[in-house]
């Protein structure tokens, strides 16, 4: 039996096509845990949080200087105050202005009761018991009034965050010490391959290291994830259907790479068909055709390509989206820019291709980008050096130094 007639699923979609098609199969996650903040980086909130105070929660000053009430300046004869006191961050002044009246006051201390203005210490002369303006300045200058960032009731955070470090600070800033989030995803993977030797061992004549197991590791390591690494599997239909079988019963998600092609060592698409289903199988992308997508009980399956650059283009354009949805998080585009391409480069007609490049900005702010040199889609270094893929659309055929290409910035590293 041909691969091709294996399943009657949908085979070499557009890569958009395939992107919709996950969208559209997968739901989020249920479950959510509250967790305190300081773990709370890189996790989802789970719901969406209201402010339950103002921020600030009092009006306060903005700067070092005086607080004063401006209509009662515009009273006095000459622009002189005398100081009543001081309101320090944290210790206010307890008093109330009378008339003529200033407090000496400092960045984040709560205004006096009866000001409403502060002006900077650098625009005052100091007498022996006050001082003189020495500019015109505007009522309410220098004040943090309360609740100008947030009222009290609005929407302080979306539910979906991804939590940030100046998310973990706002939340903070409203008195939360915990924060409720989605649980973590258990995604279990594992490479497949006879050729595979795991790192420390000694390669014999036809291995290598199985370089993926580290690369995919890499591209999970996140705190809304938890990894499940089950090794390497041989190419052997029996040994894959169990390790599938055990992976679908702990994990949300399974990822493999490798066997997933046409070759007589291809086990993954039958095994997927056979234990649950294959929702499509081959993108016209380049690197990363073979990629398959489908079910396993309630787990969703990528099998990726086993080539590591391949690995990459798939995991990016393809499964983080779909991790992404699955943790409930906002899921956005990746960032595309368009640049001026240095380099001539190849393409072959029918894919869609993500080539490795590197980007600059020119003196005038403007992109130019140079393809690398290794383009295989064995050669990880090339993705080691790149710093974007320049995105080249199924319609392309090759580009000439000159021409404007789309690329897309590696952001990141990891998920
Ligand atoms: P496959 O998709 O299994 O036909 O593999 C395609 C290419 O990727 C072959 O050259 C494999 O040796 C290589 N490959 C497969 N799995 C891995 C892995 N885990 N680490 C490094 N290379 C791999
Ligand atoms: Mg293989």
């Amino acid at each position: 039996m041909e691969p091709n007639d294996r399943c009657a699923e949908p085979t070499n979609l557009t890569l958009t096509d395939a992107q919709v098609r996950i969208q559209k199969t997968i739901a989020p996650i249920t479950g959510i845990e509250e967790i305190p903040l300081k773990q709370a980086k890189g996790r989802v909130l789970a719901t969406t949080i209201t402010a339950p105070i103002d921020l600030p929660p009092f009006a306060n000053s903005a700067m070092d200087g005086y607080a004063f009430c401006h209509a009662d300046l515009a009273r006095q004869a000459s622009a002189t105050l005398t100081i009543a006191g001081t309101s320090f961050a944290g210790r206010p002044y307890p008093g109330k202005l009378g008339s003529g009246e200033c407090v000496r006051i400092f960045t984040g201390a709560a205004m006096p009761n009866g000001a409403d203005t502060v002006v900077m210490q650098e625009d005052v002369t100091r007498l022996s018991d006050g001082i003189r303006l020495e500019k015109a300045i505007l009522p309410l200058a220098n004040v943090r009034p309360a609740g100008d960032e947030i009222r009290r009731g609005e929407c302080l955070l979306e539910r979906g965050k991804i939590l940030d470090p100046a998310d973990l600070g706002l939340l903070a800033s409203a008195g939360f010490p915990q924060a409720m989030v989605t649980r973590k995803l258990r995604v279990a993977f594992f490479s497949t391959g006879d050729e595979l030797q795991p790192v420390g061992e000694t390669l014999a004549f036809g291995q290598i290291y199985d370089s993926n197991r580290y690369l995919i590791h890499g591209l999970l390591d996140h705190p809304s994830i938890k990894i499940i690494d089950l090794g390497v599997i041989t190419d052997d239909a029996a040994a894959i259907k169990k390790t599938l079988l055990e992976a679908s019963d702990q994990a949300d998600a399974i990822i493999t790479s490798g066997g997933v092609s046409v070759g007589d060592a291809d086990f993954i698409t039958s095994c997927l068909a056979e234990l649950g289903k294959v929702e499509f199988w081959k993108v016209a992308v380049k690197p990363g055709k073979p990629f398959a997508f489908g079910k396993i009980g309630p787990a969703w399956f990528f099998g990726l390509p086993g080539n590591p650059v391949a690995v990459m283009v798939t995991f990016q354009q393809l499964v983080r989206p779909a991790l992404l949805e699955m943790i409930g998080s906002q899921t956005k585009p990746p960032l595309r820019l368009m640049a001026v391409c240095r380099s001539p480069l190849k393409k072959s007609p029918g894919r869609m291709e993500f080539q490795r490049g590197i980007f600059e900005a020119d003196a005038e702010g403007n992109f130019a980008v140079t393809g690398i040199d290794r383009q295989g889609s064995h050669q990880l270094s090339g993705m080691s050096q790149a710093n974007c893929f320049i995105v080249l659309p199924i319609e392309n055929s090759r580009i000439k130094p000159g021409e404007m290409v789309e690329i897309e910035p590696f952001v990141s590293a990891s998920f």
